[in-house]
């Protein structure tokens, strides 16, 4: 028995696929969902989501969102989210260098551009520290759309 998970960004389907279990960063920690599990409505910490199937397992960053858990569905819709396979290492280093120039200023006359760098900071962190984390060799990237 599978359940079908999608994930799915602002800007596009990052995976969709049947799958025997989802691992979540849920508010209240991390959460495995089975099929048939209870429905449940949790938001998302950043951090990273992992897909198990056939004893394979696909591992995503989202910087946070919401998750959907029905019994035989979980949606995941994230602000941002990647497989760490196609996580490109040299945007998030620049995206990172950029952050800590422009926040080592200390606060600006512009109190929204400093929100922006801070979010845009620990985005590029979540993605270099999960590529570390994670990242296999092979490169595999099943379901994905791109
Ligand atoms: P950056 O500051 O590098 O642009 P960002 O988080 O602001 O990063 P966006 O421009 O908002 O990125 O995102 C556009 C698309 O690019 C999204 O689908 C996002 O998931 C993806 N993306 C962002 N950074 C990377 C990366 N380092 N590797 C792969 N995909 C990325």
């Amino acid at each position: 028995m599978t359940i079908r998970c999608e994930i799915i960004s602002q800007d596009r389907t990052v995976f969709t696929g049947d799958v025997d279990i989802v691992v979540i960063p849920g508010a209240g920690g991390e959460m495995g969902v089975l099929p048939r599990h209870a429905p449940v409505l949790t938001t998302l910490k950043f951090g990273v989501v992992k897909v198990r199937v056939g004893g394979k397992e696909e591992v995503f960053t989202v910087a946070g969102g919401v998750a959907e858990v029905q019994p035989e569905i979980v949606t995941i819709l994230a602000d941002r989210a990647e497989n760490i396979q196609e996580i490109d290492v040299s945007r998030a280093e620049a995206a990172k260098k950029r952050a800590e120039e422009f926040l080592a200023k200390g606060i600006p006359t512009d109190p929204d551009r400093y929100l922006v760098m801070e979010a845009a900071l620990r985005r590029s962190n979540l993605r270099l520290d999960a590529v570390r984390r994670y990242r296999k060799s092979d490169v595999r990237i099943p379901g994905s759309e791109k």
